[in-house]
């Protein structure tokens, strides 16, 4: 038994997110997550809400409420879909949680004392129409370097270059949309990750596992133009952390806070201590997860996000917690995924284009949207929601080869046997052939879940589900019947069998049917097929099962026209 801590990129608190956000960390972590307990290992999987920043203050004023309280609101909405959406978090936090303020605080103060912390007065951008300071994503202009007219003012989204606000041509607030802007004075904290460069670059060399989406994005930002930059980590809101030195005040920054990419990684951190008090836990029960002084030298770190997220995890966050020269636990794995695509576009919250949370759980269960994300998962390349391949895909593999299997054999038996396990007969020479396939298969899928390649994992259970409907072709109990009724038994008590391996195989995958699946067997011991051959003998002649209601239901011609339509755009 190994343990496991995994964190998953976590949402920001603004609004509801769509499904191209979730199945760019919070989908495949809970899958991750969901295998490595079914395998028996002791896993910590952690995910929150990031709270602070303009967006949220912005996000707060047009709801009219204070930031406080409708970021209250808005972490119950995501948690409560989360938790509809099976995301088997052990705990969702809050970046704004006591927890993580004394955290960030206390490696602010740390990084002070290593001299990793500089004050600078720099000039930044004021916006006279809006009365405040602009942080650089709030200015919009023209990108010099591909001309892109939307460029924000850290970077562009286009061509993905870092940028300065100055840098922009033509800069405008993107709150207000004035020009009128000016430059002022104010002072704020770098952290100084140019120090840490070398021990960064040192470090990643030493990841020889890792991804190469990952390496080349942070060996990118270490060695292009002039190399890693020192980094801003304060900002002139209200809505934030309040900048301290550990726990005392920092002369000259008062009124300030830090920046929201400083602290939202903390709270990874954090989000255990929450895990710790919410459950009645003590301060030792989260740091054995988190401090290699106290127990966390044999855990295995996995972080998920979103490509956009990996500079920030492979350099900021990891020059946060080495610059403390405290024993933190650092990140052993990152998995991070290309963007998913809707219908021919992007998706977009503003213009409320493509599928939603919230909607996509109106419409069809959690189920048949993990199945196809993860299916089509964004791991080598960008991939694309079409409503029609998501029809395909849902009808076919989820209806057509398991929903069907499942029904089949169920139905049968129970119009031949009745609803229990059907004694005599014995597994002949196709039953082990088909046994001998399957194990080849799981030990296949296990391989692909532990490597967490999520499309090739959905291929090899998908196939261990054709091999259970090609076998039930083939063996034909119906037919066998009329000649060999203890043939005919010991088939369907094979089939029966395979329904409780499938829903112990599926259920990372699609945790819903397989409770119904198991529920139906009247079993509930989901112990992991080690061995093939005995878990198709779990279920002993005699023990009785119901025939389940329609697992998975197709998607009609008619309602993916519909859902075309609704979905193109336009959310209020
Ligand atoms: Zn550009």
């Amino acid at each position: 038994m190994a343990r496991i801590l995994i964190t998953s990129a976590i949402p920001y608190i603004n609004g509801i997110k769509h499904l191209g956000n979730l199945i760019g960390s919070q989908l495949p972590a809970d899958l991750y997550a969901r295998y490595l307990r079914g395998r028996g290992n002791e896993v910590m999987f952690l995910c929150a809400t990031d709270e602070h920043g303009t967006p949220a203050e912005l996000a707060a004023a047009k709801a009219g409420q204070p930031v406080a309280e409708y970021c209250a609101r808005m972490y119950e909405v995501q948690s409560d879909i989360a938790q509809r959406f099976g995301l088997s978090f052990d705990h969702f936090g809050r970046s704004s949680s006591t927890q993580n303020h004394h955290l960030t605080q206390h490696f602010a103060g740390r990084l002070a004392d290593a001299g990793l912390i500089r004050e600078v007065t720099e000039k930044q951008v004021y916006s006279n129409a809006d009365r405040r300071f602009l942080p650089d994503r709030y200015i919009e202009g023209t990108c010099p370097n591909c001309g892109y007219e939307r460029a924000r003012g850290d970077q562009c989204e286009n061509c993905t270059k870092q940028l300065d606000p100055t840098d922009l041509i033509e800069p405008r607030s993107a709150i207000s949309g004035s020009t009128d802007l000016e430059v002022r004075e104010t002072k704020h904290l770098y952290l100084r990750q140019s120090a840490m460069s070398d021990q960064l670059d040192k470090w990643i060399d030493s990841k020889t596992d890792w991804p190469v989406l990952t390496t080349s994005i942070a060996k990118k930002w270490l060695h292009d133009g002039d190399g890693l930059q020192d980094r801003g980590i304060t900002r002139d809101l209200d809505w934030g952390i309040p900048v301290r030195k550990g726990d005392e005040d920092w002369p000259g920054m008062e009124g300030k806070v830090f920046y929201v990419w400083f602290d939202a990684p903390i709270e990874y951190i954090a989000c255990a201590a929450e895990w710790a008090e919410a459950n009645g836990k003590s301060d030792a029960d989260w740091q054995r997860w988190w401090r290699t002084d106290k127990g966390a030298d044999d855990v295995r770190y996995v972080q998920f996000m979103g490509k956009d997220n990996v500079p920030f995890h492979t350099l900021s966050f990891p020059a946060t917690i080495l610059g403390s020269g405290e024993p933190w636990k650092m990140v052993d794995h990152l998995k991070s995924f290309n963007y998913l695509n809707y219908d021919g576009g992007q998706f977009s919250t503003s213009q409320g284009r493509g599928v939603f949370m919230d909607q996509a759980l109106e419409i069809l269960p959690a189920d048949y949207w993990r199945w196809w994300l993860l299916s089509h998962a964004p791991e080598s390349s960008d991939s694309e929601f079409t409503w029609e391949n998501f029809q395909q895909s849902v009808n076919k593999d989820l209806a057509d080869v398991l929903g069907n299997f499942v029904s089949r054999i169920t139905k049968f038996c129970r119009s031949k046997f009745g609803e229990e396990v059907p004694e005599g007969g014995a597994y002949g020479e196709q039953e082990e052939a088909l046994i001998a396939d399957l194990t080849t298969r799981v030990r296949a899928y296990e391989r692909h879940m532990e490597a967490m390649e999520v499309r090739k994992s959905a291929q090899e259970l998908r196939a261990i589900w054709v091999a259970g409907n090609e076998y039930l072709q083939s063996a034909a109990p119906w037919a066998t019947f009329k000649t060999d009724p203890e043939k005919a038994a010991a088939q369907v008590r094979l089939g029966l069998n395979l329904i409780r391996l499938y829903a112990v195989l599926s259920a990372p995958f699609i945790p819903f049917a397989s409770a119904r699946m198991l529920e139906a067997m009247g079993v509930s011991d989901t112990t992991w097929p080690e061995d093939v051959a005995a878990s198709l003998s779990m279920l002993a002649p005699g023990h009785s099962f119901a025939v389940p209601e329609v697992l998975f239901a197709k998607i009609t011609d008619e309602q993916r026209e519909d859902w075309e339509t609704r979905f193109a755009g336009t959310r209020d």
